[in-house]
């Protein structure tokens, strides 16, 4: 399937399905200042201790901790623990940016292929 055809349809149709795969892949989450900002005040912990308890350094930034599994330390059960103040680059994901791996583990991804699809056959 065309690769642009998914683009456009990214753009103006993704839907998110929650299936939390991408908080489940390898690469980091990397940190913006802004995105240290809106930890230190859901934990209300000083820059320090977010710095100390959730973050490492990586490829020369701040990045979320990983599990041993590679899934990221806010990734529970229910979601992701950091909801309303998750950094940036997963806030854009996948519309914003994205890597070739997502076309296969986002289900958001998979719907619209599967919409094309059915739209091409009709
Ligand atoms: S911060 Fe939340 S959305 Fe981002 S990778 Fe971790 S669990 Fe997923
Ligand atoms: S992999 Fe795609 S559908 Fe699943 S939670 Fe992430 S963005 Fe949403």
């Amino acid at each position: 399937m065309r690769k642009r055809f998914i683009l456009r349809a990214l753009r103006k149709q993704f839907n998110c399905q929650q299936c939390q795969a991408c908080c489940r892949q390898d690469g980091f989450v990397f940190l913006k200042e802004k995105d240290i900002r809106g930890l230190t005040d859901f934990f209300r912990q000083t820059r320090e201790k977010v710095l100390k308890e959730y973050c490492v350094i990586e490829e020369g930034g701040h990045v979320l901790k990983k599990n041993p599994d590679e899934s990221c330390v806010f990734l529970s059960s229910s979601g992701c623990q950091i909801h309303e103040h998750k950094p940036i680059q997963c806030k854009q994901f996948p519309v914003a940016w994205h890597d070739g791996d997502c076309y296969d583990y986002c289900l958001g991804i998979q719907q619209i292929k599967q919409q094309i699809k059915e739209r091409i056959q009709t």
